[in-house]
C-alpha cells in the first residue's frame, strides 16, 4: 500500500495504534483484515521489544489471529498442574486445571503476529514514540503527537502501549494505583521436581530482613528441559490498606528482597540452586485494578495493559488483550457514524463492556480483590495464613 499520503488531516488513517505488543499487533491485524487502514507506531526499533508473558491457555482467538495449530507448534511445555505453597512453604495445595497452560517463547509469538500484521497491510513506524493524543476543540481525539516531533492524524487512536501509556494518563489512568512491582527472570540449569506451575505466598512481616515489605507472590514456571521462568509480584494495593505496617517498596528494595528470597526461602531456593540467569529485569504489571471506561476521550480507546485488562487470578493479559482488540476492531469496522460524538462513544463502551471477556475480567478482579484483602490484609500473618490455608480452595474455580 502507498501509505505516504496517509496520516494527514486530509487523509487520516482509519486507525492509529500506539504500541506493537500483543494488543497493538492483534488490533492491527483484526482492523486491517476488516478493510481499515492501520498504522502502528512503536517506540522501539522492533515489535514487542521486551518479553513479558510467555504462557497462555488456548483460546480460539489464537487460531483466528495466528493460524491453525500455531500455538501448538511453538509450545515448549504444557501443563495443567498448579502447586500453591503457603508462607515458609509449610503447606501445599495441588490443583489440576481442566485445560493446559502452553509455555512458549515471546519472540516467536510476537514475530508471527508481526508477520500477520504485515500480511494484512498494516503500516509500521518504528522508533516512533507517541507522547500524547491530539485533542480538538470539540474534545475529540484526531491523532497523536510524536517524539522527537511530528503528528499523525487518524479517525480513531488505540492506546496499546502498556502499563505506562501516555495516552492512558491523558485519559485519566493513575498507573500508580494499578501497577504492581514485578521481577521477571528466565533461567537455565533448572532441575525442578514438579512439572506444573508453582506459587509461593509471602505475607507481610514474615521476612526478618524486610519486615515492612508488602505481601507478594513468587512464581516458578518450568519451560523446555532445564529452563524456567520465575519472578515475583508485590501486592502494593493491599499494602495501602496495611499502611501502618508496610511501605511501598522502591525498585531497589524490591530487587534486594527478591535476591534474598532466591538465596534463602524454603523450597524456592532449592529449586533455584545451580540455575543461571539468562534474563532478569524489574517491571510493573498493571494487575491491581481495571480502568474504566475503555474510551473516556472520544476517539481514543485503551486496549490491553494500558487499562489493566488482565485476568487478575494469574496475571494473564495476553489472551484477554487479543480478545479485547478483536472486539474493538469489530465495532470500529461496523460504526456507521461519520465521526466520534457522545452517542457513538457510549455505544463503543457498551459494546466493549457487554462482551463476555470484559465481564469475566471485571468479575475476577472483584473476587481476587476480596480474597487478597482477606488473606493478606485481615488474616495477614504467616501463622494466620497457614492456619487458614484451606480458604485457598475457594479460589480454585477461578484458575
Ligand atoms: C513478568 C510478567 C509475566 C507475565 N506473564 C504472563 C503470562 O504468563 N500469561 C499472560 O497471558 N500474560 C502475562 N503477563 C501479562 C502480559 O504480558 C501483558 O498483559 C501483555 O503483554 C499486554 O500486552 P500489551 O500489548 O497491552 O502491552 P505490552 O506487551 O506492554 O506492549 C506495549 C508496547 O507498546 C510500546 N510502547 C510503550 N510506550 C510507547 C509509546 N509511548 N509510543 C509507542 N510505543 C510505545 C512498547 O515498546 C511495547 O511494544 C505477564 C507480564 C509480566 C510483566
Amino acid at each position: 500500500m502507498d501509505d505516504t499520503a496517509y496520516g494527514t488531516t486530509n487523509r487520516p488513517w482509519d486507525i492509529l495504534i500506539s504500541g506493537s505488543g500483543p494488543s497493538g499487533l492483534a488490533a492491527g491485524i483484526a482492523a486491517a483484515r476488516r478493510g481499515m487502514t492501520v498504522c502502528i507506531c512503536e517506540k522501539a526499533a522492533h515489535p514487542g521489544p521486551m518479553p513479558r508473558g510467555e504462557t497462555v491457555h488456548d483460546h480460539p482467538i489464537f487460531t483466528e489471529l495466528l493460524g491453525e495449530g500455531f500455538m501448538e507448534s511453538i509450545s515448549l511445555h504444557a501443563t495443567e498442574k498448579r502447586r500453591y505453597n503457603s508462607p515458609c512453604s509449610l503447606k501445599q495445595l495441588d490443583f489440576v486445571r481442566s485445560t493446559p497452560s502452553i509455555v512458549f517463547r515471546w519472540e516467536e509469538f510476537i514475530c508471527r503476529l508481526y508477520e500477520n500484521a504485515l500480511g494484512a497491510d498494516v503500516t509500521f513506524r518504528f522508533g516512533c514514540k507517541v507522547v500524547s493524543g491530539l485533542i480538538g476543540e470539540d474534545g475529540v481525539c484526531r491523532g497523536v503527537e510524536l517524539s522527537p516531533g511530528g503528528r499523525i492524524y487518524a479517525r480513531t487512536v488505540l492506546a496499546c502501549d502498556g502499563h505506562g501509556s501516555s495516552l492512558g494518563r491523558q485519559s485519566g489512568v493513575c498507573y500508580g494505583h494499578i501497577n504492581l512491582p514485578t521481577v521477571k527472570r528466565l533461567a537455565s540449569g533448572f532441575n525442578g521436581d514438579y512439572p506444573g506451575f508453582e506459587f509461593f505466598f509471602i505475607t507481610q512481616g514474615m521476612l526478618d530482613y524486610a519486615p515492612r515489605f508488602p505481601p507478594a507472590v513468587i512464581f516458578v514456571f518450568p519451560r523446555e528441559s532445564g529452563h524456567c521462568e520465575t519472578g515475583m509480584t508485590v501486592f502494593t494495593r493491599v499494602a495501602e490498606s496495611l499502611c501502618k505496617k508496610c511501605d511501598i517498596p522502591s525498585r531497589e528494595e524490591t530487587l534486594r528482597v527478591w535476591k534474598r528470597l532466591v538465596l534463602d526461602y524454603p523450597r524456592f531456593s532449592e529449586l533455584m540452586k545451580g540455575t543461571k540467569i539468562e534474563l532478569e529485569y524489574y517491571t510493573e504489571l498493571p494487575n491491581a485494578k481495571l480502568h474504566e471506561p475503555p474510551m473516556a476521550i472520544p476517539g481514543l480507546a485503551l486496549i490491553g495493559d494500558s487499562a489493566g485488562f488482565i485476568e487478575a487470578s494469574g496475571g494473564s493479559g495476553i489472551s484477554s488483550s487479543l480478545q479485547e482488540a478483536a472486539i474493538c476492531a469489530e465495532f470500529l469496522s461496523q460504526a456507521d457514524a461519520p465521526a466520534w460524538d457522545e452517542p457513538l462513544v457510549q455505544r463503543f463502551n457498551k459494546h466493549m463492556t457487554d462482551s463476555g471477556i470484559y465481564r469475566h475480567i471485571r468479575k475476577v478482579y472483584r473476587l481476587i480483590g476480596i480474597f487478597q484483602q482477606l488473606f493478606f490484609g485481615i488474616v495477614r500473618t504467616a501463622k494466620g495464613v497457614n492456619r487458614n490455608w484451606w480458604l485457598l480452595k475457594l479460589l480454585m474455580p477461578l484458575q
